[in-house]
């Protein structure tokens, strides 16, 4: 299997696995155990939950993930305009300080 996408955070990835899924594309999430540990070991590529799919469905599945980021199906975390607190992609205004989430 190939890595098709870097997700941001663990939510992102099952939705993204959850997609491809409803699509017809098999994908599994690895680097779950590591999300656990972030904090004692630095954040990289390697340490953030990724979506891996069989090498013949990676073109379809690059699309299709890149389809439902613009589309924002699938949230990618966003950081206040207000307090620059980061923001999981699902919520649309700030937990901090309730400002809106501006458009992408
Ligand atoms: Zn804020």
């Amino acid at each position: 299997m190939i890595r098709a996408y870097v997700a941001t955070n663990l939510t992102q990835a099952h939705l993204i696995r959850g997609f491809l899924d409803s699509e017809g594309i098999f994908s599994v999430v690895r680097g779950e155990h590591l999300v656990a540990i972030q904090g004692e070991v630095p954040i990289t590529m390697d340490t953030l939950p990724s979506i891996w799919v069989n090498e013949a469905d990676r073109e379809t599945a690059r699309r299709l993930i890149d389809q439902a980021l613009q589309s924002q199906l699938i949230f990618e975390d966003w950081v206040c305009p207000d307090c620059s607190e980061t923001i999981e992609g699902q919520f649309t205004e700030c937990w901090q300080c309730g400002a809106p989430r501006t458009p992408v």
